[in-house]
């Protein structure tokens, strides 16, 4: 099994051959070294296809072409000029001229640093050529600094067109861009039709080849937008390929039978009585849903969404029970080591009054403990086990695996869930996918297709609220000082620094700097935790934390503070600005747990984007998880949305659900249908359909079919 999460890893033996070119290294396109692929990996990826799918975000109009004196400042314009004079500069810094001209006056083409042998080349005196760029004015004179096309009269049609802009990174240009992606669509290939014939008729769509080098050739501003039947098209490839492999994943989790699993509510009850607070009306309504499916003969396969802190453990506890009282086991996993221990040891008392057995399993034991372990997990002696993926080695053998719960923070892929499937003996365990990131209904379709889902929306009662507050980074010392002495009146202080996306050596030397001046007012009581500590370092830093040896924790990403220390009230979250409106949601999810009000300082720097100042709005106005994510999806469309690998969603390329959502309810729905019609999609539309799956990279569905 792989290792990693996701269903979108690339097989390249089964890839049909139809698509083998499309996955070679941009380095095969001419004009594109080393040098330049490292710049076009950044903005597009690494190979051909990538440059399919980025998309132009811009155009330039080259075609209007006047007269030199009818050019007006400003405008883009392709001129027919007679090569004048070349007047060289006289000293570095003044720049190169040269002097054309055609029947109504003269234009001066400046360049900057300019190569001599290449401009007497380029534009031979007494020569006509076509020359494209921006006209300016200086004294009167027109003037075009550093055209960007100079060619000659035959080759003017190919530029006097409207030319694509895309998405660029410092160092790479609009032409060295434009030609990379012109010549990736050399290799684009006549693909057979993956659409239901009468749906893409109804829609008026093209065929896929037609589609992508219309998207790529706009005329017009309204070609870039992204419901022009082209990209429409295109989306909708795409948002295909996504429920189809999910429901595949989803059909083969099904495969195996179910079972019925219908407790007596006996350790249910026991727990519940021993709990200080009763259930929320949601964790009660999640108990029962749950409770209810796991009666049903067919397998459960269920999501339950709720914010950090919204009591999703006793839920999943209560279920797992419900297991236990049939006699069964149940399995409960987290995606770190530090959480696992934290669910267990939240969870041992529980277990412990209803008399239940309880263990935990990471990949830390060792040896003779381990076997142990393992042996009484065998025998059925351990009713619940909590741990990492270690419990997914090959060694670990359940008696009665019955149902399984995965705390996923979005870290385990289907992969795993397969894995883990593989564990029953008797028939596939009832799966639990617990998930902190609030995501919108549309949203959780594309990364889960259409498991059950419950919803944890309302919070335990008695929570504080956070007050948050933005400020600028100006006041920083301001901000230092008042979490000095919000140390000395017995806070607990998060300080997370800011996510560099370009390196992790750059984020670690600014959270060591912020370390560095907080520890010069606070002492040892400030600790640093970052993402090259080892496990044991981090878990110890964590511990100091938790227990109050520290009082300030600065760290430099998400992860590290997925933990739970309910004394901490005060969270300072620098460059705010930086952070998508789910990771400021979740970060802000880790203070305020307690009963005591918490605070949240979102530190931006000037000047503010407006979207950055409407998510910071947002993060003022409420805590609610899945309001703030309905934002999030108007604000910043779904691509972006959680924004980084973190979320577990799927990046689409192409597809923007702010704008397709309708297409994504089509594209379900023909999921559906197609599994219906041909379940190993080895029917009429089975080939075109696994070359869409392959062309998305969502082939590692294409295992799940039983011919391969
Ligand atoms: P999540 O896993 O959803 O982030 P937890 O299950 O860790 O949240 O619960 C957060 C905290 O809330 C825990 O300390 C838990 O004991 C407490 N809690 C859970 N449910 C309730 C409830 N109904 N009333 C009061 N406190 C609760
Ligand atoms: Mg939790």
């Amino acid at each position: 099994m792989a290792p990693h999460g996701g269903i979108s890893y690339s097989d390249p033996i089964m890839r049909p051959e139809i698509l083998f070119s499309l996955f070679t290294p941009v380095t095969s396109l001419a004009g594109v070294g080393p040098r330049i692929a490292k710049l076009i990996e950044k903005v597009a990826g690494e190979r051909i296809l990538d440059l399919f799918w980025h998309l132009p975000a811009g155009l330039i109009d080259r075609r209007f072409s006047p007269l030199i004196a009818e050019a007006m400042e400003g405008q883009i314009v392709t001129l027919t000029v007679t090569v004048g004079s070349h007047s060289k500069p006289q000293n570095r810094r003044q720049p190169y001229r040269v002097t054309c001209f055609d029947e109504s006056g003269d234009i001066s083409l400046v360049f900057f640093h300019a190569h001599t042998d290449y401009l007497e080349k380029t534009l031979p005196e007494g020569e006509v050529r076509v020359i494209s760029g921006k006209i300016e004015f200086f004294n009167d004179t027109a003037q075009m600094n550093h055209p960007d096309h100079i060619v000659t009269v035959e080759d003017a049609d190919s530029i006097k067109t409207v030319e694509p802009v895309f998405p660029l990174t410092a160092g790479l240009t609009t032409k060295t861009m434009g030609k990379a992606v012109r010549g990736a669509l050399e290799y684009v290939p006549d693909l057979p039709e993956w659409i239901n014939e009468p749906y893409r008729a109804a829609r008026g769509w093209n065929d896929w080849k037609t589609s992508l080098l219309a998207a790529h050739h706009p005329q017009s501003l309204q070609d870039l937008e992204p419901a022009t039947l082209a990209r429409s098209r295109l989306a909708y490839d795409e948002l295909l390929a996504n429920q189809l492999a999910l429901a595949l994943v989803r059909k083969s989790l099904r495969r195996r039978p179910g079972r019925v699993t219908r407790g007596d509510q006996r350790l249910q009850r026991q727990v519940r009585e021993s709990l200080p607070w009763p259930l929320t009306g949601a964790q009660e309504r999640s108990v029962a849903e749950i409770v209810s499916d796991m009666a049903e003969p067919h397998r459960m396969l269920r999501l339950l969404q709720g914010d950090v802190g919204s009591g999703k453990t006793i839920v999943a506890l209560l279920a797992m029970l419900n297991a236990v009282e049939e006699g069964r086991q149940a399995v409960l996993m987290a995606p770190t080591e530090i959480l696992a221990r934290q669910h267990y040891q939240s969870l041992k008392p529980l277990a412990d009054a209803a008399g239940v057995r309880m263990e935990v399993l990471t990949g830390r034991d060792k040896g003779k403990p381990r076997e142990a372990k393992l042996a009484e997990l065998e025998s059925g002696a351990i009713d619940i086990l909590v741990g990492t993926h270690a419990v997914f080695q090959e060694t670990v053998a359940f008696k009665d695996l019955a149902f399984a719960v995965i705390d996923e923070q979005h870290r385990f892929g289907v992969h795993q869930r397969l894995a883990l499937s593989a564990k029953a003996t008797e028939a596939a365990p009832d799966l639990l996918v617990m998930t902190a990131t609030p995501i919108p209904r549309t949203l959780t379709l594309t990364a889960y297709g259409d498991m059950e889902v419950s919803r944890l929306d309302e919070k335990p009662p008695g929570r504080a609220p956070v007050d948050t507050r933005a400020l600028p980074l100006e006041r920083l010392d301001q901000v230092a000082e008042g979490v000095r002495r919000a140390v000395d009146d017995g806070a607990r202080v998060y300080w997370v620094c800011p996510l560099v996306e370009e390196s992790d050596l750059v984020d670690l030397a600014a959270a060591e700097e912020r370390f560095a001046h907080l520890s010069g007012l606070m002492g040892d009581r400030v600790g640093l935790i970052h993402g090259r500590l080892k496990g044991p370092q981090k878990d110890a830093v964590m511990a100091d934390f938790s227990s109050g040896k520290l009082d300030v924790l600065v760290a430099t990403t998400v992860i590290e503070v997925g933990v739970d220390v309910p004394e901490a009230t005060v969270m300072v979250i620098e460059h705010a600005e930086r952070f998508g409106l789910a990771q400021l949601h979740q970060l802000r999810g880790r203070i305020g747990r307690g009963n005591r009000p918490g605070t949240c300082l979102l530190l931006y720097t000037n000047p503010l984007g407006e979207t950055a100042k409407a998510r910071i709005e947002i993060m003022r106005e409420t805590e609610d998880g899945f309001l703030i994510a309905e934002k999030d999806l108007e604000l910043r469309g779904a691509g972006e949305v959680l924004g980084t690998k973190q979320s577990g969603l799927p990046a689409f390329h192409l597809a923007d659900l702010s704008v397709h959502a309708d297409l994504l309810a089509a594209a379900r729905d023909d999921a559906k249908l197609i599994l219906e019609m041909e379940p190993e999609l080895d029917g009429k539309r089975g080939p075109a359909l696994r070359v869409l799956l392959y062309l998305f990279e969502r082939d590692a569905a294409v295992s799940y079919l039983r011919s391969g």
